[in-house]
């Protein structure tokens, strides 16, 4: 086996036809390709435009980077990671441990990095999914958009941005070579990653201008050094990292019945009022850090730091969104304006319109993006009707607000290896989700959004589309999504029949 750190080399071109082909190999690829081996798969490929694995983990660099929910949760249930050193671990642990787990499972050698899907398309004649690369052509039985709905930075169309004089740079493409020592900074947006790295820079620079369009819930983050102690018994006792896990899941799902039932917030939110209020002294800045919508409606946010971090006097928290930058002055829709010789965009990603929607087309040679009219949906966030024999991972509407991306992840898993192993087993050639029944998940979800704090919570948050329309969020629990999607429901399907296959 490889050793994890000899995975950066790429490979020449390839043309193959494979039984699967997953693009992506961030935290969704590589559990992918490890439940399609256990399912039986071994004729598969990960196709990586970067020369490494670990997608957001290693695209990821700001200072102060960390997951926000708990990093016994922030792992696959089957490779539980007795070595976190944090409660909440860092992002060279986090990718490192994605890469032990590609090495340990055997994924790192099906990986060919520096090679971009450019185009994948549907064929029915063959039954077969063409995708084009950078570095060859691949023909596949199943295609795994395992693309990342937290991967292509959005950079604001910000008047003048582009003549700015100094540096400019988004935080997932962190430049290190930019020394911050003295400089004066100002920082687009407050959410989840403007709230790790601020903390982190404010004691190095010389000014910071934090523009903040929208002020944010952050509540205490419970992290700790997990004592040495600890790990060596999670180590010797797996049941013991079992039950944290689990404790960690239920205290999480308790917030996640708040997130249905707003009303059942306000002590959370008391809780998110107090920390600004024991952080922050002076009423001007704590006014403006206040927000003025319900908890949970854009997604919480957990900081020790943030703000202590504001009331420092080498900060000034500007409540406004910016309207342009005019040389090397950054001026604010309320009028008020910062010079400054650098500017980081915390302004977060293309979710909802996720670039891979541009590059996967159906038989007729419409793409992913032409069906979804800048509102995705799919079939328990999973398959989309016209696109056989394909699966979305961290699809539209799985999306929590609350929980780990692993486990919506690890629900998806289990349907896409359920289903694989339906089609083998029955002989089919092709599965595609019959369009009503796509419509009536759809319209169900719909439906139960209303009352959700993520439409009634009077915010405007990406959990919304282009069209103004959620298509992110899940309405009901976890529990609800893995029960959902235990179930592999072949007549959910149609189907053809693969007459080479004896069944
Ligand atoms: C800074 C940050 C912190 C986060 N923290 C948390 C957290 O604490 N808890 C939580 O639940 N969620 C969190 N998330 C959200 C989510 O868990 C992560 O984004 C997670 O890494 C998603 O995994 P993924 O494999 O689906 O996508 P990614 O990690 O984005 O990986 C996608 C991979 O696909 C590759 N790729 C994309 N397009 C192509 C193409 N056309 N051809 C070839 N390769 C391609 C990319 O290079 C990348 O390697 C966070 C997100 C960010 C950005």
């Amino acid at each position: 086996m490889p050793h994890p750190d000899s995975l950066t080399t790429a490979v020449t071109r390839e043309t193959r036809d494979v039984e699967a082909l997953v693009i992506g190999s961030g935290l969704s690829g590589i559990g992918a390709a490890i439940k399609l081996r256990q399912a039986g798969m071994h004729d598969l490929v990960l196709i990586e435009k970067a020369d490494d694995l670990g997608g957001t983990w290693r695209d990821n660099t700001y200072p102060g980077c960390a997951c926000d929910v708990p990093s016994a949760l922030y792992s696959y249930s089957f490779a539980p990671n007795p070595e976190w050193t944090r409660a909440f671990a860092g992002q060279p642990e986090i990718r490192a441990y994605l890469r032990t787990t590609a090495a340990a499972y055997g994924i790192t050698p099906l990986i060919r990095f520096g090679t971009e899907a450019t185009r994948a398309g549907w064929d029915p004649r063959d039954a077969r999914w063409h995708v084009e690369t950078t570095r060859g052509r691949y023909t596949a039985r199943f295609l795994i958009a395992a693309a990342g709905p937290w991967h292509e930075p959005l950079l604001p169309g910000i008047p003048g941005l582009a003549d700015f004089p100094g540096e400019v740079f988004h935080s997932s493409r962190w430049r290190h070579d930019h020394d911050l020592t003295g400089a004066r900074v100002a920082v687009v947006g407050s959410g989840a990653s403007a709230v790790q790295f601020v903390p982190a820079i404010q004691p190095r620079v010389g000014r910071l201008h934090l523009f903040q369009r929208t002020a944010q819930w952050v509540l205490p983050k419970p992290d700790h050094y997990v004592p040495h102690a600890e790990r060596w018994l999670m180590r010797r006792v797996p049941a013991a990292q079992r039950a944290l896990r689990n404790a960690e899941y239920a205290a999480m799902e308790a917030l996640g019945v708040g997130f249905r039932h707003p009303s059942l917030l306000r002590a959370v939110q008391r809780l998110g009022s107090l920390h600004l209020r024991t952080t922050v002294k002076d009423p001007r800045l704590r006014r403006a850090l206040t927000p003025d919508y319900t908890l949970g409606c854009k997604r919480l946010l957990l900081s020790n730091t943030y703000y202590p971090a504001l009331t420092r006097p080498n900060v000034t928290v500007h409540a406004t969104a910016v309207e342009s930058v005019q040389g090397s002055r950054v001026i604010g829709v309320d009028g008020s304006a910062a010079d400054v010789d650098t500017i980081i965009l915390g302004t977060g990603f293309h979710i909802l319109d996720m670039p891979v929607a541009q590059r996967v087309f159906d038989a007729d040679g419409a793409s992913l993006d032409d069906h979804w009219k800048g509102s995705p949906d799919a079939y328990l966030g999973t398959t989309v009707s016209g696109f056989p024999n394909a699966f979305i991972l961290l699809g539209p509407h799985l999306g929590t607000g609350h929980s780990s991306a692993y486990m919506v992840l690890e629900a998806q898993l289990d349907y896409m290896a359920r289903a694989v192993r339906h089609f083998r087993s029955a002989g089919w050639a092709t599965m595609d989700v019959r369009p009503e029944v796509q419509a009536a998940f759809n319209a169900e979800v719909q439906q139960a959004l209303p009352s959700t704090v993520y439409n009634a919570g009077g915010c405007s948050s990406y959990y919304l589309d282009s069209n103004g329309r959620n298509s992110f969020s899940w309405p009901w629990s976890t529990g609800r999504m893995r029960r959902r999607l235990a179930r592999f429901d072949p007549e959910a399907y149609d189907h053809s029949v693969d007459h080479s296959v004896r069944t």
